[in-house]
């Protein structure tokens, strides 16, 4: 990626984090990419960044930590505000157990 790709990427977030929308604060965003294909998904802070490779950039595993922590901490409005965001929508579906 050439100094004017990152400028370009960093222009269209805004210098923010494209999960927490954090600032870099005196550091790069770092550049997000899929390891099989290369192709660049965004740019995020040092901790998301980290966050989602620990997760083995899994989304089912990610998906079921939210679930998690949503479940535990009775939070589905902070699920619902972030769905929000980025304009996704979610159906009322009944879950059986
Ligand atoms: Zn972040």
């Amino acid at each position: 990626m050439t100094v004017e790709q990152y400028r370009e990427l960093e222009a269209s977030s805004r210098g923010c984090c494209d999960i927490c929308g954090a600032t870099a604060r005196g550091r790069s965003l770092s550049v997000d990419h899929c390891h099989e294909t290369g192709r660049v998904r965004g740019l995020l802070c040092h901790h998301c960044n980290t966050a989602i490779g620990l997760f083995r950039e899994d989304p089912a595993l990610i998906a079921e930590s939210l679930v998690y922590l949503v479940g535990v901490s009775g939070a589905f409005d902070v699920l619902v505000d972030a769905a929000r965001r980025r304009d996704i929508t979610f159906r009322e579906t009944a879950v059986a157990r």
